[in-house]
């Protein structure tokens, strides 16, 4: 059996029988008919975060647009395989040849001396952190690859290797550099500003860089790092997407995301890696999301702006609600996070759910076709239209014109493509004080107390306690948060 055949095993759908799907592709900025390389199978990889310090919300916005697409895709018949990439090491602040190490920086700022150990150890902390926030959000982790940038470095070292062999590398004092000028089509993706990126170097300009906009693909370092051609040192902040790309998905991929910063520098870069390496075409379909904002500007790390899931599941909120607040714009627009518009979202997802169980009662979780159902898969195939899919969604459910069971396979749909637990609704999405049960609370209170004390057997054993009376425990760096679990 091939390892295709191995790993995807049988197609879902016959290629004839998958619908059309249009997506926006940011190579040619026009929406374009989807059609992947190899029958009924999607090929999906999307960028990943560096752990250095736990996710924010902005960057979540990024991974539920890519689970949309992937359940987008899903539903209509292809087999996804996907990757999310986890950056482990060595990521460089700016898009120049310096500047410290944002992994350097995240073991300074937790006083840990600065070792690969402790670089692995500390991206793994954060990195536990970020698969449960993506479980937390229903997105199935269990079906996406999360290949640890420091697992490949034998990968990246071998495609520097032949990049230097087929001319596009050179080496300097500072490193092995990726000659942009040897790649004729430079920049495919737009956007790219030469201006910029010299002033933003220019304090620690390499002056054996042939171009602006050569980057470095292998960096040396004096005391950390691997063993390589080139002395020790680490692989440069592109090359680890084309490496583990390549070496799980294949040389040609259907579909490669990111949020919208990474477009003009860090994709062209992987394309022309990738491309100079293989000779073909790296990517089919780039897609990117826009920004989630904060006050008008972009949630960030380095700005400070930020807010993690924790934080908004301890102010009360299912997770749950964040996911709806997302799907209520559509990826390709800016979102400006609010509490309003949080708690907005969070109770228009509290009467779906409720609606939900009422109709599971009327049709018996029978579903039925109709008209509704076609216009809401017609907006989910059209780039993902999601906000107007909510719209035939709430328009259809609050019709009289539909039965229980028209309404129901509505349900069906929206849960297979949104992911909003609409066919198993949790109990609440907003959650207030009262809300949770005097006794829970008080278990929840024993249950520190008993780890504050260091007894752990005990904790574990409130915890289990909290489980039966219907809530999930989760221990945030800030304090312990109660999720309800589903009914
Ligand atoms: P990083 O760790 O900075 O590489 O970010 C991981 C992913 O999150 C990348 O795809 C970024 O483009 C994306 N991202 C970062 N900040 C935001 C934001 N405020 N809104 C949407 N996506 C973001
Ligand atoms: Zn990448």
């Amino acid at each position: 059996m091939s390892w295709f055949a191995q790993i995807f095993g049988k197609q879902k759908k016959s290629p004839q029988q998958i619908p059309p799907l249009f997506l926006t592709n940011t190579l040619s900025g026009k929406k374009e008919l989807f059609v992947s390389q190899k029958p009924g199978i999607a090929l999906l990889y999307t960028c990943g975060p560096t752990m250095y310090g736990p996710v924010h919300i902005g960057n979540l916005r990024s991974y539920v647009f890519s689970d949309t697409l992937a359940r987008t895709l899903s539903a209509a018949g292809y087999r996804v395989r996907r990757v999310i990439n986890i950056t482990d090491f060595g990521h460089l602040i700016s898009d120049g040849d310096d500047g410290e190490d944002k992994m350097t920086k995240g073991l300074r700022r937790e006083h840990m001396e600065i070792t690969m150990d402790n670089m692995r150890a500390l991206a793994e902390k954060y990195t536990t952190g970020f698969i449960d926030d993506l479980a937390a959000l229903n997105i199935d982790t269990g079906e996406i690859a999360f290949p640890r940038a420091s697992d490949y470095i034998h990968e990246q070292i071998a495609f520097i290797a032949t990049l230097e062999q087929k001319g596009y590398a050179y080496r300097t004092k500072n490193g092995v550099y990726y000659d942009t000028s040897r790649f004729s089509g430079y920049g495919q993706l737009g956007g790219v500003n030469t201006s910029t990126q010299i002033t933003g170097t220019r304090a620690i300009q390499n002056i054996e860089k042939r171009h602006p906009i050569d980057f470095v693909l292998w960096k040396p370092d004096a005391k950390l790092g691997w063993q390589s051609p080139w002395g020790l040192g680490f692989p440069g902040w592109h090359i680890e997407c084309s490496a583990m790309s390549r070496s799980l998905l294949g040389q040609e991929i259907d579909i490669h995301t990111g949020g919208e910063d990474l477009a003009p520098v860090h994709h062209n870069n992987e394309i022309a890696q990738s491309e100079a390496a293989s000779g073909r075409t790296f990517v089919h379909y780039w897609m990117h999301n826009a920004f989630l904002t904060m006050n008008g500007e972009k949630a960030s790390k380095s700005v400070g702006n930020v807010m993690s899931l924790a934080d908004i599941t301890t102010s009360g909120y299912h997770p749950l609600a964040l996911r709806y607040f997302f799907l209520q714009a559509h990826y390709r627009t800016p979102l400006s996070f609010s509490q309003e518009a949080l708690a907005g979202a969070a109770s228009a997802l509290d009467r779906l759910w409720r609606l939900s169980r009422e109709i599971a009662q009327e049709s018996k979780r029978a579903s039925a076709p109709s008209e509704a159902r076609a216009r809401f898969l017609a907006a989910m195939r059209d780039d993902l239209a999601s906000p107007q899919a909510i719209g035939v969604l709430w328009e259809s459910l609050k019709s009289e014109e539909y039965s229980p069971k028209e309404k129901w396979g509505l349900f069906e749909d929206a849960d297979a493509h949104l992911g909003l637990s609409l066919l198993h609704p949790p109990k609440k999405a907003l959650l207030t004080d009262g809300d949770i049960p005097a006794a829970i609370r008080e278990l929840l209170e024993r249950r520190e107390t008993a780890r504050e004390a260091g007894d752990f057997a005990e904790a574990d054993r409130i915890r289990e306690a909290i489980a039966k009376g219907g809530y999930r425990v989760d221990d945030r760096a800030d304090g312990p948060v109660l999720t309800p679990t589903t009914l």
